[in-house]
C-alpha cells in the first residue's frame, strides 16, 4: 500500500488473495489495511494538504501530465496485470490503462481553467467575487470492473482540483490500480498527497468513513453499499458522489438502422461480460422489426470469441468472479422458468486449460417481461432480456419502469422520436444511435437510484471544490 509516500504492508501483516479468474486460482496477495494503516493515511493526507492545495496549479497540471506520461509507458505492464486480475482481454485492458492516461492529462488541464466570477454589487465600493476552493482529504472508493478507469476519474479530479486523496482499492483487482497510483508516485506528487489502501471493503470503508478528516467521498459500486456509505456521511454532512448501479434499457424503433442497431446491442449487451454500469440489461423492440431484430442479435452475439485474453486474441475473458456466474445463471433461469425463451448462450463453456475459469456464453433471452429478474435488477453479467412493445408511449414508461436511471439508448432514425425519447427517458445520460454514452469531456451522472454527482467533464472536477462567495468593500 502507499502510505504517506511509503510502500508498506498491513501494520499487522495480514493479506488478502487475490485470484486469477481464467483459472479460478489464487495468484498474488496485497496487504488487508489494519486500522493503524487506515488511520495514518488519513493523517498524511489531512497534513500535507495545506501544501498541495496552495502548489501553483500549473505545478500540479504539470505533475499529471508526467503521472500520464509514466503511465503510457507502463501501458504493457498494468494491462497484463489487469487481465490477470480482471479476466478482460489484453487489447480491452490495454484500451482502459490508456484512457487512464488521458482522464489524467484532461483533468490537468481543465484545471488550469477554474477561473471564478465577480460580481457587481449596489454599491460602486463593494464588489463579490466568487472562487472556487478544495474541499480538502477526499475518500475514493472504487470496483473491479474498470480497475484503472474508475481510479483515474477519482484521482485525477480529486488531485487537479488541490484535493489529496486515500484510495481504497477494489480487492478483486487491486494490482493494476496500485501499478496506476505507483505511476503518479513516481511521477513526483510528493508523499502523502495520494495514499492507496488495500484490503476488505467493509473493513477499510467504515475505518475511513469514521474518521472526521475525511470531506468527501466519492463512491462507484453497488448501490447497496452506496446507501451504507452515504449513512456513514449524513451525521457529519460530509460531501459525496454515488455512482452506482443500473438497468439500462435499449429502445429499437422499426425505422432504426438493423445493422447498427444489433452491432450496438452486442458490444453494449456483452463487452467486459457484461460486467459494465450501462451494459444493456433490457431490450424493448417494436412489434413489426422484433424477430428480425432477435434472428440478427442471435446471429451477431454467436459470433463473439471467448478465452484466454492474455494469450489470444478473443472478444470475451472470463468473468471477474465466480459469483458473477451464478448470479448471471440465476437470472436466466429464473427469466426461463417465467415463461422467457433463451434464444442462445447462459450455458458454461470449456476453454482447454483453464477449466476451472469463471466462463459463461453470452445469453439472449427473448419474450421477456417485467416480472423477471432479468428485467427489473441489475445482472452484471453476461445475459439481456428481450420484450416486445408496441407504441413509443408504452417503450418509454417500460424503460423508465425501474429504480435505477443511469443511461438509457435509443435507436430511431426518426427525429422526432429521438427528440420524445431524450426528453422522456428517466436516466442521467442518453445515446441515441450509439452505445457509449460516457465521454471524457461530458458530465456522466446517474438518476434515481442510480446515484448523484458527477464523474468525468467539467462537472467531474466541481465535486471536489466548495463554492466561496466573498464580499469585499473598500473603506
Ligand atoms: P461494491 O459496492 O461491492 O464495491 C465497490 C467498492 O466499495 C469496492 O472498492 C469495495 O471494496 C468497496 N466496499 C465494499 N463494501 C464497502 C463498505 N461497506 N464500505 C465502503 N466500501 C466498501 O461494488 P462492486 O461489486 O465492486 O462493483 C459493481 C457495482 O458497481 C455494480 O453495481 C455497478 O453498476 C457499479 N458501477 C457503477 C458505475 C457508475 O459509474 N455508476 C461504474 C462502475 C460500476
Amino acid at each position: 500500500m502507499l502510505i504517506d509516500g511509503q510502500w508498506k504492508d498491513a501494520a499487522d501483516r495480514q493479506f488478502l488473495e487475490v485470484t486469477d479468474p481464467r483459472t479460478g486460482k489464487v495468484f498474488a496477495k496485497v496487504p488487508r489495511a489494519a486500522g493503524q494503516d487506515i488511520d495514518a493515511a488519513v493523517d498524511a493526507a489531512d497534513r500535507v494538504f495545506k501544501n498541495w492545495s496552495r502548489t501553483n496549479v500549473f505545478k500540479r497540471s504539470a505533475l499529471l501530465r508526467e503521472a500520464a506520461q509514466i503511465v503510457e509507458e507502463r501501458k504493457d505492464e498494468i494491462s497484463r496485470l489487469m487481465c490477470m486480475e480482471q479476466g478482460k482481454p489484453l487489447a480491452e485492458a490495454a484500451g482502459e490503462v490508456k484512457k487512464g492516461a488521458e482522464i489524467l492529462r484532461y483533468y490537468a488541464a481543465e484545471a488550469e481553467r477554474v477561473y471564478g466570477r465577480i460580481i457587481p454589487n449596489e454599491d460602486a465600493d463593494t464588489f463579490s467575487t466568487v472562487v472556487y476552493q478544495p474541499v480538502g482529504v477526499c475518500a475514493a472508493f472504487s470496483p473491479w470492473n474498470y480497475p484503472v478507469e474508475l481510479l483515474a476519474w477519482k484521482l485525477g479530479a480529486a488531485l487537479a482540483a488541490g484535493c489529496t486523496l486515500v484510495c481504497k482499492l477494489p480487492s478483486e483487482t487491486p494490482l493494476s490500480p496500485l501499478m496506476f497510483v505507483k505511476c503518479a508516485a513516481d511521477a513526483g506528487i510528493p508523499g502523502g498527497v495520494i495514499n492507496a489502501l488495500t484490503g476488505e471493503g467493509r473493513v477499510v470503508g467504515a475505518r475511513l468513513l469514521a474518521n472526521p478528516k475525511i470531506r468527501k467521498v466519492a463512491f462507484t459500486g453497488s448501490t447497496a453499499v452506496g446507501k451504507t456509505v452515504l449513512a456513514a456521511c449524513t451525521d457529519s454532512l460530509r460531501k459525496s458522489s454515488m455512482e452506482l448501479g443500473g438497468s439500462l434499457p435499449m429502445l429499437v424503433f422499426k425505422d432504426c438502422d438493423m445493422e447498427a442497431t444489433v452491432a450496438g446491442a452486442v458490444r453494449r449487451s456483452f463487452r467486459n461480460m457484461g460486467q459494465i454500469c450501462i451494459a444493456v440489461n433490457r431490450i424493448y423492440v417494436e412489434n413489426e422489426v422484433y424477430e428480425d431484430f432477435i434472428e440478427k442479435f442471435k446471429a451477431a452475439t454467436e459470433k463473439l470469441t471467448i478465452g484466454d485474453g492474455l494469450n489470444e486474441n478473443v472478444d470475451l475473458g472470463p468473468m471477474c468472479k465466480k459469483q458473477g456466474v451464478i448470479t448471471t445463471l440465476e437470472h436466466i433461469s429464473d427469466a426461463v422458468n417465467k415463461g422467457a425463451r433463451l434464444v442462445t448462450g447462459g450455458d458454461v463453456p470449456v476453454v482447454p486449460g483453464f477449466e476451472n475459469g469463471f466462463w459463461l456464453r453470452p445469453a439472449i433471452l427473448a419474450d421477456a417481461n417485467h416480472s423477471m429478474k432479468i428485467m427489473t435488477e441489475e445482472t452484471f453479467g453476461p445475459a439481456v432480456g428481450v420484450m416486445s412493445f408496441d407504441g413509443i408511449e408504452t417503450a418509454l414508461s417500460l424503460a423508465n419502469d425501474n429504480v435505477y436511471g443511469l443511461a438509457a439508448i435509443v435507436y430511431t432514425q426518426n427525429l422526432t422520436t429521438a427528440k420524445k425519447c431524450a426528453d422522456e427517458l428517466e436516466a442521467g445520460n442518453v445515446a441515441v444511435n450509439n452505445v457509449d454514452a460516457g465521454v471524457i469531456n461530458a458530465p456522466y451522472g446517474g438518476w434515481k437510484q442510480s446515484g448523484f454527482g458527477h464523474e468525468h467533464g467539467t462537472e467531474g472536477l466541481y465535486e471536489y471544490l466548495n463554492v466561496k462567495h466573498i464580499r469585499i468593500r473598500t473603506l
